[in-house]
């Protein structure tokens, strides 16, 4: 018997984001946001649920050519551009739309002997302070690709810091606007945040990416309120039981002792399988389909949760530490951070089974 954890990937999840993301932006092209493994789901899986998607919008190489080998013909947008001046050609063999946000690689872009000119996609810092131009530059930086033999399409893009608040993504949102007035040029601004809540950033192109994994991106409100479906139910089962008399504890650190007799439930599943260590005493988890907590801390390979509810569960008890049943945000918000996080941080020893 293999150890008891998976996660299932609901491919029938996934294409129902995707049409959510269609209904809040129909005039829309979708770039769908497959980076870091799919967020933790598979790219090669996602990609093939996604497939009605308009592009991919990818990180690595790597990943972009095993996109291209399993023949997929999709334009595949690569958010942080070319690494390094031998990147472009890889750009060149796989078709890849490089996103230039330095003067490096333009020059490297420019600078290149190529067979055909490239689409690129050119992004402005309108206030994220991460990547992109100046928009005082773009005037400058249009008129060195315009008269460039290598350059194609271009296609301005910038990102929010704080499309997620209440009014955070209007300075940056004017910024390029009045960037990008009078320009003749597609664009592309909004993340899942935006897309759902500010209608003009909606542009020629939008760039999901949690919403297709059915997280939500705004601390406040459900994914299901979003109109989305979780995509990854991380899974495993109770593999023994303990009885605990008041003042025993449970675990390391014996973070969890009880107060009255408790009886709980060890499950296979701990850090090392990307669940995470901060969550507390609390977080909740389902056995059975029943809602139960956290007890103590977690290990590498296990956790401990409260069966003094449960009478029935017990060893081979189904346990859901995310999915259906449990949106990963609350299991997230409980453990101090995101559901992008723990969909990312998922292990490679976890066996993902479709569904
Ligand atoms: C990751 C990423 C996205 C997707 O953001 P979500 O919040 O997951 O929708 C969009 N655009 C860029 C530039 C990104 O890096």
């Amino acid at each position: 018997m293999t150890r008891p954890i998976s996660a299932r990937i609901s491919l029938s999840a996934l294409q129902h984001n995707l049409g959510t993301v269609r209904r809040y932006a129909p005039q829309s092209r979708i770039a769908a946001v497959i980076k870091a493994n799919g967020y933790g789901h598979g790219t090669l899986r996602v990609a093939h649920a996604l497939q009605q998607a308009d592009a991919f919008a990818l990180l690595n190489v790597e990943a972009a050519a095993q996109l291209r080998h399993a023949g997929f013909a999709h334009p595949i947008v690569m958010l942080e551009g070319m690494f390094t001046r031998d990147e472009v050609a890889d750009y060149v063999a796989q078709h890849l739309i490089p996103v230039l946000h330095q003067p490096e690689q333009l020059e490297w872009l420019l600078q290149a002997d190529l067979p055909r000119p490239f689409d690129v996609w050119v992004k402005l810092n309108t206030g994220m302070n991460r990547l992109g131009f100046p928009p005082a530059q773009l005037p400058q930086l249009l008129a060195q690709l315009q008269a460039s033999a290598n350059v194609n399409r271009i296609t301005l893009m910038t990102h929010f810091a704080n499309a997620d608040i209440v009014g955070g993504a209007d300075a940056q949102l004017c910024r390029f606007s009045s960037a990008v007035a009078g320009l003749d040029l597609q664009s592309s601004l909004a993340n899942s945040a935006a897309l759902i809540d500010l209608p003009d950033t909606r542009a020629d192109w939008v760039r999901p990416g949690i919403m297709l994994y059915g997280a939500s991106p705004f601390a406040e409100r459900s994914a299901a309120a979003l109109g989305l479906q979780p995509v990854m139910t991380l899974q495993s089962r109770i593999i023994a039981t303990q009885m605990l008399q008041p003042g025993d504890s449970a675990g390391y650190g014996s973070l969890f002792t009880a107060t009255a007799p408790t009886r709980i439930g060890t499950v296979a599943c701990g850090y090392a399988d990307g669940y995470p260590r901060h969550a507390p005493t609390g977080t909740p988890v389902l056995v059975d389909g029943a809602r139960t907590r956290l007890l103590g801390r977690v290990s590498m390979d296990m956790l401990a949760v409260d069966l003094s509810q449960l009478p029935q569960a017990g060893v081979g008890s189904a346990v859901t530490l995310w999915g259906e049943g449990l949106p990963v945000d609350e299991v997230a918000q409980a453990a101090g951070t995101i559901g992008y996080e723990l969909l990312c941080a998922l292990a490679p020893r976890v066996p993902l089974l479709e569904d």
